[in-house]
């Protein structure tokens, strides 16, 4: 599962494995500093070994990852827009990711900003110059390439980091 060496993703669903079976006691849901502290002690590790663009990428490539094998396995709206994102809004406020919120929508350019509130990754962070949530704009990336079969730019322009109460993401096709 994870000792075999790869160059390609052999992630699959099953992976995540029979969690009603395996925590009969403590259930599915766990504290909200838990995933943060495997997050970001993640992300200073691959900082420190790598470098911040290096960090930056693998973050970005793992959210892709995510977002693609979420739509693959919990997205049942695969062909009317309005229907996906319907869907998605309801599964990430139950996931308790966040809730999401379409500002701005271009169907004609595909040009879109979403805003995503009470982030998992974000929210309530200390104030700083960043907008952090590098992983947040591979998993939108990857659920509107499972969606479409194009590839977008996400980026993310604003964050509770950078003083938003909000993240605000500037989606794109790319060209
Ligand atoms: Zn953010």
């Amino acid at each position: 599962m994870f000792k075999e060496e790869r160059d390609t993703s052999q992630f699959h669903w099953g992976m995540i494995g029979d969690i009603a079976e395996g925590r009969p006691n403590l259930g599915a849901t766990l504290d909200v500093a838990v995933y943060r502290l495997m997050q970001f002690t993640l992300r200073d590790v691959l900082i420190q070994q790598y470098d911040v663009a290096t960090a930056e990428r693998i973050y970005f490539q793992a959210g892709e990852l995510a977002g693609r094998e979420l739509f693959k396995n919990l997205i049942t709206q695969k062909t009317d827009f309005s229907a996906f994102i319907k869907e998605l809004q309801e599964l990430l406020a139950a996931l308790k990711i966040g809730i999401l919120r379409v500002e701005k929508s271009d169907l004609e350019k595909q040009e879109f900003t979403f805003t995503v509130a009470e982030d998992l990754d974000c929210s309530g962070l200390p104030f700083s110059d960043e907008t952090v949530c590098t992983y947040d704009e591979g998993f939108l990336s990857g659920l509107l390439l499972e969606f479409s079969g194009k590839k977008f730019d996400v980026k993310e322009v604003d964050c509770w980091c950078s003083g938003d109460r909000v993240c605000r993401f500037a989606v794109k096709p790319v060209v």
